[in-house]
């Protein structure tokens, strides 16, 4: 018997037919003796259609219509979930609606209130699911409860993107379920601030609820069902072969999920990786396939990457000046003074000569980063020891990622001889010092080549361009398959 967490997430309860299978699901597992519990994040499109409300609020703008379409969507989902004459279910849903509508009106006017108030606003999208996938789970012969995780999943007040307090939603956790003989359906992406309010966790942040629940419960497995057979060798958009990653550690998944793979909600990884309590993810709409299992060890069998992933539409900023060779604290300056306007970096690079420092930046945040460099140097820019900064916009970040690549030479070889080949130019390089993951910036025109070709030479071998290459990978391969991470 195992005892795990199974969550679904907001493409798996797209609709009626969406919710029989997710029942379906958990009645097989039941039915296999496991010991569940469930959690729930909104029905496909409501977050955002919550968050659309909120900024239709904001600009004082009708939002009748909106609200409506909100409540007659879960309102078609009960009726064609055969609900429609469930009491209890219709006496928690009027509840709900009640303090939806006692929320919109009270909108603060209060701007430094709205986060508050939001959090508050999104959370009727997991609460509404929970209501409606426990009482279809009654409805079909399990035995549910709803559970409002705030009322045990305690938060600091960072509201939009709270941090949970662990010890202590651990200890509520274990209180509150001990001796609860139903199914709980938890409510994923919400806690609660000491006082009360509501927080979120972060977008796709139920995924970091489950994990919380599991590491409270000390659960053997945590489950995250979605609508692909896994986390991918890459994004499929760009490289048709991708294809799902059997197995992977939890670094591995946490590097891909960073460098822009749409892998999991990284925060998840932290509770589980603790405990270690792995990490499945599972399709929904495949649910023999094996999916993805994150844990703490995986056989190397061969294969020196795992996944490739990327973030298009980046900004690089370049500085560089004859009076930053040598000089201390130019860095520490540099990233505090961006760090104190907020921006965040997502690459950095550096030269031995301490001549020139490069750092990739979102788009949007390249005009404050400029101005906070400016003034933060504006001596050494009116001395010339610091030449005009170089900005180029349209680029994409790209990583490599694998354990099989520590302490394997001639990986980077390999990737950079990739990129020559296909006569593309690398604009900089950063290696992470977990040795796990090796990332580049390449211009966004060239990184589906990019992608492409890297997929090709280290996922599919086609382009093994001569026999010398086999060779050298032949025996990186043997070397890697005796040894373990
Ligand atoms: N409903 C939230 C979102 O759409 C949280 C989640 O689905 O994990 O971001």
């Amino acid at each position: 018997m195992m005892n795990r967490i199974l969550k679904f997430g907001g493409s798996s309860l797209a609709d009626a037919r969406c919710i029989k299978q997710v029942s379906s699901i958990i009645r097989s597992r039941l039915q296999l003796g496991d010991e569940l519990s469930i959690v729930v994040s909104a029905f496909k499109g409501v977050t955002d259609a919550l968050i659309n409300l909120s900024v239709i609020l904001q600009t004082g703008a009708a939002h009748e219509r909106q609200t409506l379409a909100l409540i007659q969507h879960h309102g078609s989902a009960i009726d064609e979930l055969g609900l429609g004459n469930d009491s209890e279910l219709y006496s928690c849903i009027t509840n709900l609606t009640k303090q939806f509508n006692q929320t919109l009106s009270d909108f603060p006017h209060e701007p430094t209130e709205f986060v508050k108030w939001k959090d508050e606003l999104l959370s009727y999208g997991e609460r509404f699911s929970a209501c409606i996938i426990s009482a279809y789970l009654n409805h079909v012969g399990v035995e549910a409860e709803a559970l409002d995780a705030r009322q045990v999943v305690i938060t600091d007040n960072n509201f939009g993107d709270a941090y949970v307090h662990y010890q202590r939603s651990y200890d509520q956790i274990r209180i509150y379920l001990n001796g609860r003989g139903k199914l709980q359906v938890i409510t994923g992406f919400i806690g609660a601030v000491e006082d009360g309010a509501t927080t979120t966790l972060g977008r796709s942040g139920s995924d970091y609820t489950a994990s919380i629940f599991g590491a409270a419960l000390n659960v053997d497995e945590i489950q995250i069902w979605t609508d692909v057979d896994g986390i991918l060798t890459a994004n499929p958009n760009l490289v048709d072969q991708a294809v799902p990653i059997g197995e992977l550690t939890y670094e591995e998944a946490m590097e891909l999920a960073h460098a822009g793979a749409k892998v999991i909600f990284p925060p998840t990884m932290i509770p589980a990786l603790y405990k270690k309590i792995p990490i499945v993810i599972k399709n929904t709409f495949n649910p023999d396939h094996p999916g993805s299992r994150i844990s703490s060890r995986r056989e190397i069998n061969g294969e020196v990457a795992v996944g490739l992933s990327c973030v298009s539409n980046v900004s690089l900023i370049r500085m560089q000046g004859a009076g930053m060779v040598g000089v201390r604290g130019i860095n520490a300056r540099l990233f505090s003074c961006l760090a104190n306007s907020g921006i965040s970096i997502m690459l950095v690079s550096q030269a031995f000569s301490e001549h020139s420092t490069c750092f990739a930046l979102k788009p949007d945040e390249t005009e404050s980063a400029v101005q906070a460099i400016e003034s933060e140097f504006a001596h050494e820019f009116k001395l010339k020891y610091i030449d005009k900064l170089v900005i180029e916009s349209n680029q994409s970040l790209v990583a490599v990622v694998g354990e099989g690549m520590q302490g394997t030479p001639g990986i980077a070889a390999i990737i950079f001889d990739v990129l020559g080949q296909e006569s593309i130019n690398v604009e900089a390089i950063a290696q992470g010092s977990s040795r796990r993951n090796i990332s580049f910036i390449v211009r966004d025109a060239d990184v589906g080549k990019a992608m492409q070709a890297l997929h090709n030479e280290l996922f599919q071998r086609k382009s093994a361009r001569n026999g010398k290459r086999d060779f050298e990978d032949s025996l990186a391969i043997q070397n890697l398959s005796n040894s373990r991470v």
